[in-house]
């Protein structure tokens, strides 16, 4: 193989991530990465297992001096992001990828690169082929499937896990250190509704463009929600006349702000006027209440008309209005020891009408379990109040700040001693796998860490050679810590 990367350093680690590039590794495709994983293993006469789903446990005992020092697991995931430009030729299941050194980042020609996550797979292979290494017995743990849900680290065996450090390698800034995740669960409401036909005045609230964004990362952000805006008005209109809704059709992801949103009413001609200049004014306040990402491309507007229209009754419209704004959305609570980051939060991300129920999605996120359970618990009163049906799936849990962390506190001596400055430590409020194995092995001390990358899961993804090293560097000198 020839090799793009030759020349620059860290030699191993790039030479494991070229030769990792070459074989296809999306996400549920991950055998060939880890067929190499285990050819590796032989080679270097370390102990491993292979799962089901592919993922590996390679180990390695520790170096003269450091048997009784404290099992370090150091964890990656072999899985990547497919995306490629729209006039690039590329088949993710066939093709290796090419890369690119330009300015001192690396990128792949025309596709995602896979430096998230394969620049974690490369480090330790590269850590577990170096001999001259001082460190303690090793778990270094390769998962699969992160990218579409955890699943890899949500199905792992951990039961003969010793490690009680967690050095994860899944990070996308240097000289950050992530100290705690948020967990999640979904929520699913179903309310039945009965529809009339009827004649009627009907007015069409539409809000779009808005910024929207993730519902975890982004959720501090000042976007609003485009349901929340509707039911908002809505609920404003029916206050003073009895409207029914025909429809509602809002986003289809519950992991992200929806940008969209629009609904149909009828209502009685008796009532047209009123409800015309209450639309109007409302449309025209809430553009007024937008923030400035909103606006840039926002806008909330009524349009009028009548005709026959099948309509849910006065009764199922309130229940729908109450659910709409009533159930917690957006932050829930703040973290008391980070006062920056949400603690909880809450996304009303799905709605639509469908034949004879409308269906309403939700995210809860928290870092601190009891705060995700009183969400549900709220989630579960307003649809026990509005007579809707609910349900839940796809919960994992979260990883709660530990100011007494040992695995912190290592990070940011070494980090100081070796570039000279402080590395911040913060917390996301999203999942990592790094909650799923702290869920699993409960002993577990967890920090997430990584080199510098920027548009992740984007044809444009790159990463900076320099930060490779000097991550790689900071872990190597983490091992080697007494
Ligand atoms: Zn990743």
């Amino acid at each position: 193989m020839d090799f793009v990367l030759n020349g620059y350093q860290p030699a191993d680690v790039l030479r494991y991530f070229e030769q990792l590039c070459a074989i296809p590794h999306g996400s549920y495709n991950e055998a060939g990465a880890a067929d190499f994983l285990c050819a590796f293993a032989e080679e270097h006469n370390l102990a491993y297992r292979r799962d089901d789903m592919h993922n590996v446990l390679i180990r390695k005992p520790a170096t003269e001096g450091y048997e009784n020092e404290p099992v370090v697991m150091l964890q990656g995931h072999t899985d990547m992001v497919c995306v490629k430009r729209a006039d690039k030729e590329h088949d993710f299941l066939r093709d290796p990828l090419s890369l690119i050194v330009e300015d001192g980042w690396l990128r792949a020609d025309g596709t995602t690169l896979g430096g998230d996550d394969g620049i974690a797979v490369a480090m330790m292979m590269a850590i577990l082929a170096d001999d001259s290494l001082a460190h303690p017995e090793l778990e270094c743990l390769f998962t699969v499937q992160e990218e579409v849900g955890l699943g890899g680290a949500g199905g792992f065996d951990y039961s003969d896990i010793k490690a009680k450090l967690l050095y994860n390698l899944d990070s996308e800034e240097d000289g950050v250190c992530t100290v705690s995740c948020a967990g999640g669960v979904r929520a699913d409401m179903h309310r039945p509704v009965t529809y009339e036909t009827l004649d009627a005045m009907t007015a069409e609230i539409r809000v779009s463009g808005l910024k929207g964004g993730h519902s975890g990362a982004e959720i501090h952000m000042p976007r609003g929600n485009a349901h929340r805006i509707v039911g908002h008005m809505l609920a404003a209109v029916q206050a003073i006349a009895p409207i029914r809704i025909v429809s509602l059709a809002g986003g289809n992801m519950d992991n992200a702000i929806p940008r969209d949103c629009t609904a149909v009413i009828a209502y009685h001609a008796d009532c047209a006027d009123a409800v015309k200049t209450a639309l109007d004014t409302l449309c025209a306040e809430q553009m007024s209440v937008l923030s400035r990402d909103d606006r840039a491309e926002g806008k909330i507007c009524a349009s009028y008309d009548s005709g026959t229209v099948r309509a849910m009754t006065v009764e199922d419209t309130r229940a729908i209005l109450g659910i709409l704004n009533l159930t917690p959305n957006g932050i829930v609570t703040m973290c008391e020891d980070m006062p920056e980051l949400v603690e909880s939060s809450c996304n009303m991300g799905i709605l639509c009408t469908e034949e004879d129920a409308v269906k309403i999605g939700f995210l809860a996120r928290a870092s601190v379990e009891i705060r995700k359970e009183e969400i549900r618990t709220k989630l579960a009163l307003c649809a026990g109040i509005f007579g809707a049906e609910i349900s839940y799936s796809g919960e994992y849990p979260g990883w709660a700040y530990d100011r007494d962390s040992v695995a912190t506190k290592r990070y940011v001596a070494v980090y100081e001693r070796l570039w000279g400055q402080s590395p911040r430590v913060e917390a996301i409020h999203a999942g990592l796998e790094c909650g799923l194995m702290k869920h699993a092995v409960p002993d577990l001390d967890p920090i997430s860490i990584g080199p510098d990358m920027r548009d992740i899961h984007t044809p444009e993804e790159r990463i900076e050679l320099d930060s490779i090293r000097r991550v790689y560097e900071t872990v190597c000198a983490m091992l080697a810590e007494k």
